[in-house]
């Protein structure tokens, strides 16, 4: 199964890309921040005890976020369709990259292929402060760069986290916490500047799926 694992600060286009891949390849979306949120809604216990650090910008730690990702991996290997995985939002710490590496190991998937998605602050305020998500199946949209469909418009919400203030605090977080994983990952990412647009980056990612591909196969 080849696994792909998309790094970057928030608005740096993830989602938006990830949605396009997984209905171009039939790959599976899998967004820690979305699996949270669930969560939350739900008022488990989980989100119960996560819903104040999601909304302060802040990090859920370790434990928590390895043992969802291995119930989800759990789960998608089950199913006989899942050939990929595109991991948004995930890893964001070296505890995390090394427990994912172990469980690539033991599940014999293929080596992730990492994408950087690469955007400086004041980028990112400006394109979460645009941001919809259409609660029925969180797709994400931006009111000028990318808006959403007619039947979209009466589910269109905004999240809590995404104000100014936490958009700061969350690429501070991203730049200590996060960005260290380049280096881990040193040998095996490809860096997109995400001020291209859309479309381009969609076919950047097709090309990079398709050499990753080769190279398995070549391999
Ligand atoms: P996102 O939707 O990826 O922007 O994630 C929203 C929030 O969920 C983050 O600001 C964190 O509070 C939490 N979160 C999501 N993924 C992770 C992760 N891999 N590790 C720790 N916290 C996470």
């Amino acid at each position: 199964m080849n696994i792909l694992i998309f790094l970057g600060p928030a608005g740096s286009g993830k989602g938006t890309q990830a949605q396009f891949l997984t209905q171009k390849l039939g790959y599976f979306h899998v967004s820690t921040g979305d699996l949270l949120r669930k969560e939350v809604a739900s008022k488990s216990d989980l989100g119960q005890q996560v819903e104040s650090i999601i909304n302060n910008g802040d990090l859920v730690s370790d434990d928590i976020i390895i043992s969802i990702i291995k119930q989800t991996l759990n789960e998608l290997v089950a199913k006989s369709d899942c050939h990929g995985v595109i991991f948004d939002g995930f890893p964001r710490t070296k505890d995390q990259a090394m427990a994912l590496d172990e469980l690539v190991h033991s599940f014999n998937f293929n080596l992730p292929s990492v994408i950087y998605f690469d955007l400086s602050l004041e980028e990112s305020i400006q394109r979460i402060s645009g941001r919809l998500i259409d609660s029925r199946n969180n797709n994400v949209y931006h009111k000028d760069s990318n808006p959403p469909p007619e039947d979209a418009m009466p589910f269109l919400m905004t999240r809590e986290d995404d104000v100014p203030e936490k958009v700061t605090h969350r690429y501070g977080v991203y730049q200590r916490s996060t960005e260290p994983l380049l280096d881990f990952y040193d040998g095996r990412t490809t860096t997109l500047d995400c001020l291209q647009s859309i479309h381009t980056l969609n076919q950047l990612l097709i090309d990079n799926v398709d050499s990753m591909n080769q190279s398995l196969h070549s391999g």
